[in-house]
């Protein structure tokens, strides 16, 4: 399999450092926020990557922080008046919750950033004895120009980088290019003690002290999107290999591209900022993660209403599919591993959904046009739907057995008759929920799904 690695600026062998086990941390939210498109377009990706390296063999630790004390965390405090616990929680419990419905589940661990406060501390405590850090009366800063090497991860030297970087004027920092690793408290902050008062972290620091608790200074896989390579992800290699003497920091640096909205950036100021919770009101989570498979992952992506509606149609069509071989026994035959393998195929040569949406919209164009799924062809399919299912996360199925759905259909049938659109829509919505789609002609309902 190979892997486009932004380091290298190349395609990849992948190669795990410790044979079949593999180290992988993706950059997760900060939660001041609910979460967006662009976020289920990320997280969708990793979450495929892992399940594909695990369907490959592969044993993925697969490790998120939360960033849950930040700059934007504080100000929404102040917006909304609550305590800092409060806003942690309620937007955290909205990205797992969002999760959940995306069906991202292939991540073994969260590491709430604060929860690391010892191990922060610890890597600062080591870049100041490296002479890589220096306090100041309002915080801890890393010194930029002692570590040879800044700018490797996003090309650029330190040189060219002066000319665009902003000094805040709160900051009493020795050189503009200087990024902190620790801010001294201010009145109605979040704050830890620490050995240069009390105060927090930087958002850099939390991700080195939770992956070389973790992994230690050397691991397999870091991901995220495009734009945390600068300055986010380049001055994580300034701390790990700072502290350690050791590069590189991670073998494979896969980042994921922008997602614009109906061919415009997506941004709060521009209100075309489409959250989770706004999709799926109206698509399935199966709909959306079609969506993101059938675009390239390294490029801006454009979503659109037209192309969820797209995705939507493709998700109902797998569903149908796989509701014509409910109930059958899964087969393993040579056709059937044939046929799994031809749609993950693509997955080898750097993670190309794209293709392999194609494969398989081919392959339910086939299913679906076979008269009859008798003999050992139901029991195929069945297979290479749930190996595809173990990957994508794309098969909608519902278990509700027939019988108790007429029952149901009856029922709503019974309120349309006496006038009762109320009762009928909620059913009509609740079954949408569970994967089962409801149309009206005049007098009669009928399923499908
Ligand atoms: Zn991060």
């Amino acid at each position: 399999m190979q892997i486009y690695d932004t380091l290298t600026s190349s395609l990849k062998e992948f190669k795990g450092i410790n044979g079949k086990r593999i180290n992988m941390f993706v950059c997760g939210p900060t939660v001041n926020d609910r979460p967006h498109l662009g976020h289920a377009k990320t997280f969708i990706f990793f979450d495929v990557l892992a399940k594909y390296l695990r369907h490959k063999g592969y044993h993925v630790f697969f490790l998120m922080n939360i960033t849950d004390v930040e700059d934007k965390i504080i100000t929404k405090m102040r917006e909304e008046n609550l305590q800092w616990e409060e806003i942690v929680t309620r937007y955290s419990g909205e990205f797992f919750l969002n999760l959940k419905r995306l069906r991202i589940d292939s991540i073994n661990y969260f590491a709430f950033a604060t929860d690391f406060i010892p191990e922060i501390i610890g890597q600062i405590k080591r870049l100041i004895e490296n002479g890589l850090a220096y306090e100041t009366d309002d915080g801890v800063y890393f010194k930029v120009r002692k570590f040879k090497g800044y700018g490797k991860l996003s090309h650029q030297s330190v040189d060219a980088l002066v000319s665009g970087a902003r000094v805040d004027i709160n900051e009493r920092k020795e050189d503009p290019l200087d990024f902190v690793l620790w801010k001294k408290k201010k009145e109605g902050e979040p704050f830890w003690l620490s050995p240069w008062g009390e105060g927090r972290p930087g958002w850099h620091i939390e991700d080195t002290a939770i992956t070389e608790t973790f992994f230690g200074p050397h691991y397999d896989l870091h991901g995220g999107a495009s734009d945390l390579i600068f300055p986010h992800h380049e001055s994580e290699i300034a701390q790990m290999e700072g502290i350690s003497g050791k590069e590189p920091l991670v073998n494979y640096w896969v980042h994921t591209g922008h997602l614009n909205v109906e061919d415009v950036k997506m941004s709060k100021s521009l209100k075309n900022f489409i959250t989770i919770e706004e999709v799926l009101k109206h698509y399935w989570p199966e709909a959306v993660r079609i969506f993101v498979l059938s675009i390239q992952y390294r490029g801006t992506s454009n979503y659109s209403e037209k192309s969820i509606k797209d995705s939507q149609i493709i998700a109902e069509k797998i569903s149908l599919l796989h509701h014509r071989v409910l109930g059958m026994e899964q087969i393993e035959n040579e056709n059937s591993i044939m046929e799994t393998a031809k749609i993950l195929e693509p997955l080898d040569h750097d993670m190309n959904t794209q293709e392999a949406m194609v494969r398989l919209i081919d392959f339910l164009k086939r299913m679906l046009g076979e008269k009859s799924l008798q003999g050992s062809k139901g029991g195929e399919i069945k297979f290479v739907l749930d190996q595809i299912d173990q990957v994508f996360g794309i098969v909608r199925s519902t278990h509700i057995p027939n019988e108790a759905l007429n029952l149901i259909i009856k029922e709503r049938n019974a309120a349309r008759k006496r006038g009762d659109y109320a009762t009928a829509d909620s059913i009509r919505n609740e079954l949408n929920e569970l994967g089962v789609k409801i149309e009206d002609s005049s007098d009669i309902s009928f399923l499908w799904w």
